[in-house]
């Protein structure tokens, strides 16, 4: 239909799914083969320890299912815990919320320590629950490293120190969604026991694997009166994955996307994706400094390197600056969720994206912002995230010409 058509690139701002590479575009683009053939595994069996590497671990096992990230939680759980069993969960924004929810569903009793939203998991908090916990009938300490909704980043290394300090053997579960493979995730150094992420945030992939990575200690905890389970059954993905097949038909243009994405991942250096995220974070933070205003996250201690949530001023509907910034100007910017929503949009600054990209993104943001009717200067947040830039691509320059 005649003036349908919206021309140039939309620009992808919400925190996942995020843009996909035209490599990895072009790398999926395969005619259907049999994923029984001999040759089959020549594909998957590197997959599982490029995998590990990312989430690096050494002694893990990798699982890839057809899923979103949301079919990865399912799969930790109900592998490892019984209908009845105890586990711990801090909660501070809507994935936090939707895990215990699912926890629930499958029949756990989850200790849900509410902690304000802005804020993130308090190791003081654990460490006191898991020391009161004499009897050791907490199963599991479940955690969200990075709170998408809130744009927080808890501290997981500081999660195992406080378990390690009540000398509790509950397992560490960690929701890696929106931060493996662009935030430091160290699943052996830090303890995690089962760590999951999905396709369409760090990995650059669209939705539809959920990637786990579970440790010895978890897969001890597998056993045959755990939580019904059929599709997500660990013991069926060791036996087939073993020879580099799967139980099912496994979704194998993802599959030629994630190998891609691997590659890419290596090409830059994860030391390198993780210090390109904090950059493009630092100018997306100074952009809302300029605007005079505040994340949802209170404390620099908690800002996500990968989605800031931008508090909206009183009066004002951030719903509004997220419709205006779609319609007038191709932009998607995330909205405020549950107990946020209205109050907030996110600017989702991850996976495959670079600087100038990003300027897009903040002068969007402005113009949407400006049309709703907060009173900030156009063009502030571009000049405050352009001088962030500058000198942070100057101070990388002079770095490399000293070494
Ligand atoms: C995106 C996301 C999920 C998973 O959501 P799906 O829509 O099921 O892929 C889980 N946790 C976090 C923190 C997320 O950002």
């Amino acid at each position: 239909m005649a003036g349908a058509r919206r021309p140039g690139r939309n620009f992808l701002f919400v925190p996942g799914p995020t843009n996909v590479p035209d490599r990895i575009l072009r790398a999926m683009h395969v005619a259907m083969e049999d994923h029984r053939s001999s040759d089959f595994p020549k594909l998957t069996l590197p997959l599982f320890e490029a995998l590990k590497k990312v989430f690096k671990t050494k002694d893990g096992q990798a699982f890839i299912f057809p899923s979103s990230g949301t079919g990865a939680w399912e799969s930790a759980l109900t592998n490892t815990r019984a209908p009845g069993d105890k586990v711990l969960a801090p909660r501070f924004g809507q994935f936090s919320h939707l895990w215990i929810d699912l926890a629930k569903r499958h029949g756990l009793e989850v200790i849900v320590q509410d902690e304000e939203w802005g804020t993130g998991a308090s190791p003081e908090h654990i460490e006191e629950a898991l020391r009161a916990d004499k009897n050791h009938d907490i199963k599991g300490v479940m955690v969200v490293h990075n709170e998408t909704a809130t744009g927080v980043t808890s501290d997981v290394a500081a999660v195992r120190r406080a378990m390690d300090a009540a000398k509790h053997p509950a397992l560490l579960y960690v929701d890696g969604v929106s931060s493996i493979a662009s935030l430091d995730f160290r699943m052996d150094d830090w303890g995690v026991d089962l760590a999951i992420c999905g396709s369409q945030k760090g990995l650059m992939l669209p939705a539809g694997l959920g990637l786990v990575c579970a440790s010895k200690k978890a897969l001890a905890a597998m056993k045959a009166d755990n939580c019904k389970r059929c599709y997500f059954d660990f013991t069926d993905h060791i036996k087939a994955n073993a020879t580099g097949y799967f139980p099912y038909t496994p979704a194998v243009p993802l599959l030629y996307g994630l190998r891609e994405a691997f590659e890419i991942l290596d090409e830059e250096g994860l030391d390198t994706v993780f210090a390109r995220h904090h950059r493009l974070a630092g100018g997306t933070r100074a952009a809302v400094a300029a605007w005079g205003l505040k994340l949802c996250a209170k404390e620099p201690k908690w800002y996500s390197d990968t989605v800031s949530a931008i508090m909206v001023p009183a009066g004002i509907n951030g719903a509004e600056v997220i419709d205006i910034a779609y319609k007038r100007y191709n932009l998607a910017l995330g909205a405020g969720l549950s107990q946020v929503a209205g109050k907030l949009f996110r600017i989702g600054h991850l996976g495959d994206l670079n600087e100038l990209m990003l300027l897009g993104g903040i002068a969007g943001a402005e113009m949407s912002m400006r049309d709703a009717g907060i009173e900030i200067e156009l063009g502030s947040g571009v000049a405050a995230a352009q001088a962030h830039f500058r000198g942070a691509a100057q101070a990388k320059e002079k770095k490399v010409a000293a070494e």
